[in-house]
């Protein structure tokens, strides 16, 4: 197949996984016999210095053109006094609402391999298999706010949510939940919010609950934000789609990267009502690692692949691409964050040919 694919490496380590995300998708299109064309364009930092806007329009217009976007990271410490009157992170968050990708799935996969590093002990992760279900345009981060100035030191952010924009996400959830089809345990949505303070969480549980009943065979339980960050690492087995706000979301997918050990790991899309959707690692711009060529790709390839099967519906290659990851970890390959104190660690470009190695292997095996 044809497709065109933005590639928005960013700032920091966003330009050095987002690097070993095209190499793979590359490798893929040469062995499966796809045409994928990647242009690449500015967002964040990079894009303030170049134009003076952190999201410059032809960057949006070309992903708007585009059948899917790779994303790196933004943010870039000269933009982070609270004076800057333009900041990278405005940029993404003014892409996913022109895009309307109002929702962000970001699953947690633990790998055998790398049981030992999380900081839980092996046996509670053994079978984690989530996905958190973040909605993504709405909520505190698009709500009105107000800076502090000298003159008076206060601020406030407000949360709002619609019942439209809540059932839609709640039904994307709940569909996700059926395809997972999850084999132990049957499928299930953990709904989290914080509905004994906040109004906006009791509208958010009132459309899920009546969006649940209108699918009886999934499991549904609702938890306060507080007790959720908690049964997270004490029984994460125990999850299967974690639908929550935008703020929740953020904070909770982080919590849940470190059952699988590294922010580097884990993957997102975001998608919205049509096919063209946004894929990025979940983490940042990693000031303290940039530039240093030690930043773990495979959270970015692992994007790719949810981009093959989002957007592309190439299923079959995004699961190559899981599988040489799988491998690529089980033949003891380690970036620095996932390298215990005795394994010499791989570089960034390293950790991206292991995959491409192992997916060459994978397809060899096919023949
Ligand atoms: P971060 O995610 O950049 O880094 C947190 C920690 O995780 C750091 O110690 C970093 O070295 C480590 N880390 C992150 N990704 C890694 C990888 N691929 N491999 C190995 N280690 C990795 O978060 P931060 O330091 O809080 O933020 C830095 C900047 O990134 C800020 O400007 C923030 O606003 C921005 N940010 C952007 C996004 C985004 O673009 N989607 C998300 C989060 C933070």
């Amino acid at each position: 197949m044809k497709a065109t694919i933005a590639t928005l490496p960013g700032d920091g380590i966003g330009v050095e996984v987002v690097a070993e995300g095209v190499k793979v998708l590359q490798a893929v299109a040469e062995k499966y016999g796809h045409q994928f064309a990647f242009e690449h364009h500015l967002i964040g930092a990079c894009a303030i210095d170049a134009t003076g806007a952190s999201l410059p329009d032809e960057t949006l217009a070309a992903c708007k053109q585009a059948n899917a976007v790779l994303f790196g990271a933004v943010g870039d410490p000269k933009y982070d006094a609270p004076t800057a009157p333009v900041r990278p992170e405005h940029g993404l968050m003014a892409l996913r609402k022109e895009l309307g990708l109002y929702a962000n799935l970001r699953p947690v996969h633990v790998y055998p391999a790398l049981m030992g590093i999380s900081p839980l002990r092996p046996e509670l992760l053994e079978g984690v298999n989530l996905v958190v279900v973040r909605e993504l345009t709405g909520g505190i981060y698009f709500g009105p706010r107000r800076e502090a100035t000298d003159k008076d030191l206060t601020a406030h952010d407000t949360m709002v949510y619609s019942a439209d924009e809540v059932r839609r996400i709640a039904h994307l959830a709940f569909q996700l939940a059926r395809q997972r089809g999850r084999a132990s345990g049957g499928s299930k949505v953990t709904s989290v919010d914080k509905a004994n303070i906040l109004a906006s969480s009791r509208l958010w549980r009132r459309i899920v609950t009546e969006v649940a009943a209108e699918h009886p065979d999934v499991t549904f339980e609702t938890l306060l934000v507080d007790a959720a960050t908690m049964h997270l690492l004490r029984r994460p087995r125990d999850f299967d789609v974690i639908l929550t706000t935008n703020l929740f979301g953020d904070i909770l997918s982080d919590e849940a990267s470190m059952l699988a050990g590294s922010m580097g790991l884990l993957p997102s899309a975001s998608l919205g009502a049509g096919d063209l959707g946004l894929y990025e690692p979940i983490h940042g711009s990693g000031y303290d690692i940039s530039g240093k060529g030690i930043a773990n790709p495979l959270a970015t390839i692992l994007s790719a692949a949810m981009l093959l099967r989002h957007s592309l519906k190439l299923e079959k290659e995004a699961a190559a691409i899981e599988q040489a990851v799988e491998t690529a970890l089980e033949q003891g390959y380690r970036t620095a964050d996932i390298a215990g104190p005795t394994t010499t660690a791989v570089s960034t470009q390293q950790m991206g040919d292991a995959v491409i190695a192992a997916l060459a292997e994978e397809i060899r095996c096919t023949y």
